[in-house]
């Protein structure tokens, strides 16, 4: 077999930056001084290619754009390449891999997110490890020459996690991602043990890669004396058109009419609402009491175990997809990419 071939793209984060001398702040820096400091990315027998954004950004700038703009940089490349690292951000990547997750349909190969809390140029850092397993994992092929991992991933302090099940738990501990509602997709120790059975199934469907997103999306966290009356005009001026509403537990939230009639008017608006939980592991099970029930009856919609990050990037990917609220629902109630378990 030939070389197998992986693609870098570089978007920035904290893997590259310097320290700006005059401000004492780090600020992003470009490609080649990452890959010049690590060079035993060289003897991993791996044909590795890079290429970088035009804009390189700490991840607080991330944008819809720049997920739309890596969506088409994977789309054109993908027939070339096994597999695809992506350096990035450790701060919002993980809803830079939940969206990408959404944009990219029957993805058969791996797109993997890797970034650092330290510096690449530092002696102490973690992304050499971060970039060389991650580099790793994207060439791995099975014996037929197919890629082995079919989906958007996070690899970071020695776990591969499923993208859109993970979000950043830790802002100082090189183990800095967690996913409670879904076990490790693979692990690194000596050697790297993939754990085949928890992965998405390789699609027989064409790989679609989809370029619209929509930002209409607000969050509602929930909390004891919350003042609910105004915000249904407010999320209607503003054009919302989907709801993330974080509610107690397993989806429950006030039975008193001033809340409940504020959920009503917004869905009597068509806004759309998902009852996802401010707890971080479990899930919303409408009904289980009567504080979800009433909510199931006005036709919120249960978000099952979905993250926040996955739930926000899911919302503006339906709601890009289709202008039609009945088809939105439907969407947004199964899961798309593995992003849920009902
Ligand atoms: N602020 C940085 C970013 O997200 C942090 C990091 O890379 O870990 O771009």
């Amino acid at each position: 077999m030939s070389k197998p071939k992986v693609l870098i793209i570089y978007t920035g984060g904290t893997i590259g930056m310097i320290r700006d001398e005059k401000k004492g702040t780090l600020k992003p820096f470009r490609l080649e001084r990452v890959v010049k400091s690590i060079p035993s990315i060289l003897e991993l027998g791996i044909e590795i290619h890079a290429i970088e954004l035009e804009e390189i950004i700490d991840s607080s700038n991330i944008t819809l754009k720049v997920w739309i703009e890596l969506a088409g940089i994977i789309e054109k490349y993908y027939k070339k390449f096994d597999g695809f690292v992506i350096l990035h951000g450790s701060d919002t990547m993980a809803y830079s891999a939940s969206a990408l997750s959404f944009l990219l349909e029957n993805l058969g190969k791996p797109v993997i997110f890797t970034g650092s809390q330290l510096p690449i140029g530092l002696p102490r850092t973690d992304a050499r490890e971060n970039l060389i397993t991650a580099l790793s994992i994207a060439a791995m092929r099975n014996e037929n020459g197919q890629s082995l991992i079919p989906e958007v991933c996070i690899y970071f302090e020695d776990q591969l996690y499923r993208g859109n099940r993970t979000y950043k738990f830790n802002s100082e501990n090189f183990d800095a991602f967690v996913s409670r509602n879904y076990p490790i997709l693979a692990e690194a120790g000596v050697r790297i043990r993939i754990f085949e059975e928890r992965l998405l199934t390789q699609s027989n469907e064409d790989f679609i890669v989809h370029t619209a997103m929509n930002p209409n999306v607000a969050v509602l966290k929930l909390f004891p004396g919350i003042t609910l009356k105004s915000f249904p005009k407010l999320f209607l001026d503003s054009g919302i058109q989907a709801v993330i509403l974080e509610t107690y537990g397993s989806g429950n939230g006030p039975t008193c009419d001033n809340f409940l009639s504020a959920v009503e008017e917004m869905i009597y608006n068509d806004i759309i609402i998902i009852n996802i939980t401010q707890c971080q592991e479990g899930k919303v099970e409408m009904g289980k009491y009567e504080t979800s029930e009433k909510l199931l009856k006005l036709g919120v919609i249960g978000g099952a175990d979905l993250t926040f990050e996955s739930a926000i990037t899911k919302a503006m990917f339906v709601l890009g997809l289709t202008d039609n609220l009945n088809e939105r629902r439907q969407m947004l109630k199964k899961p798309l990419r593995g992003e849920m378990t009902l």
